[in-house]
């Protein structure tokens, strides 16, 4: 399987043209940036053998199989609707779209091209997250009550572009990580927010987007969420935690890309220390992706997963801006 990249991105070059080359028989063929100078030097750098400023040529060279989108959010429906026309696999980024109707668009079109669509919801390709969710599942912790999500980051300099000053980028903190938190709730809980109350806020750190949010969400079962987000905190580390009747799980620095983090139950026999490998989260994703190629599963993220998350940081934003509780509109998703 030959990939194109559509997108001359940060997450590429650090994660995903790795986790492609780690899959057997798949390989980059070519990369497709705006600018054929940072293309060709993209390419170049990353030892990728062609670079295009056409989305068109990539898609009409029958040798490219699959297509990772990995540019500014507003291009991912475009390119995704495109790359679906042309019969390509699509691993798209999240946030899938602007929009919650051309997400459900996108998803609904590879549904009938019959292409495999996934979204690349890195933090359930975790074998951390992979155990909390084990462990929620088997019924360890009894009943949930609560979860709370602690993914105040400080985005580096090197991204501090386009996501905190570019709003018609899809820029800000609620599309950038509460679509991650979103993802990883319905993965780690198994059900979906119904509503949600949110502030947001401008802390400092670019212009024009929200930098920081703080939700809460009421889940079908009863149990609460909590979530907090941001581009601004230099040193207030990661996690999350999932509280039941009977335990508690406390997992500490897990909201990231490398596959580190701590989680301890707490129950009455103690607290425990819970065993997971430390497989790249990216190859993890990128395995499953092929395998559902091959026929053999879904991706890791489906489409719905990514419209399912968009749709939460939608509502969570509408909240921030209205001061109202708001229902999330799932788009029909299914
Ligand atoms: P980047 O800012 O690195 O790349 C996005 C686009 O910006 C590229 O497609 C490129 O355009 C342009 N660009 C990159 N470098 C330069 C430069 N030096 N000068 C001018 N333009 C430049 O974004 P990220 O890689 O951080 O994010 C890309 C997408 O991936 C987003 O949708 C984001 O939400 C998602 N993402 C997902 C993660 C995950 O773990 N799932 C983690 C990080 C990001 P061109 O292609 O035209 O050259």
């Amino acid at each position: 399987m030959e990939w194109a990249l559509i997108g001359a991105s940060t997450i590429a070059k650090d994660y995903v043209i790795n986790a492609i080359r780690a899959q057997d028989g798949h390989s980059v063929r070519t990369v497709m940036s705006s600018s054929a100078e940072r293309g060709a030097q993209y390419a170049q750098e990353q030892s990728i053998p062609h670079s295009h400023t056409d989305l068109d040529a990539i898609l009409a060279d029958p040798d490219v199989g699959a297509v990772y989108i990995s540019t500014t959010n507003e291009k991912h429906f475009p390119q995704a609707m495109a790359a679906i026309a042309a019969g390509k696999h699509v691993l798209c980024e999240k946030p899938l779209a602007m929009t919650i109707e051309d997400a459900v668009t996108m998803v609904r079109a590879a549904e009938a091209a019959g292409v495999t669509f996934a979204t690349n919801h890195h933090l359930r390709c975790s074998s951390s997250h992979r155990a909390i969710r084990d462990v929620v599942a088997e019924g360890r912790i009894g009943r949930v009550l609560s979860m709370r999500i602690f993914h105040a980051v400080h985005l580096p300099p090197h991204l501090q572009g386009w996501r905190i000053n570019d709003a018609g980028a899809g820029g800000g903190v609620i599309p950038d990580i509460t679509v991650h938190d979103a993802d990883v709730t319905r993965f780690i809980l198994g059900e979906e927010p119904v509503n949600v109350v949110a502030q947001m806020a401008a802390s400092g750190m670019g212009s024009g987007v929200e930098d920081s949010a703080m939700s809460v969400w009421s889940m079908p079962s009863g149990a609460m969420v909590m979530t907090h987000e941001s581009f601004t905190h230099p040193f207030a580390g990661s996690g999350l935690e999932v509280h039941g009747t009977e335990g508690s799980i406390f997992a500490s620095g897990v909201m990231t890309q490398q596959p580190v983090g701590e989680i301890t139950l707490v129950n009455e026999e103690g607290r425990t220390a819970l065993p997971y490998s430390n497989h790249d989260l990216y190859v993890q994703g990128l395995a499953d992706f092929a395998g559902a190629i091959r026929g053999e599963g879904q991706p890791a993220g489906t489409g719905w997963d990514g419209v399912k998350a968009l749709a939460i940081a939608h509502a969570v934003r509408k909240s921030a801006e209205t001061g109202a509780r708001e229902a999330v509109n799932y788009g029909g998703a299914a």
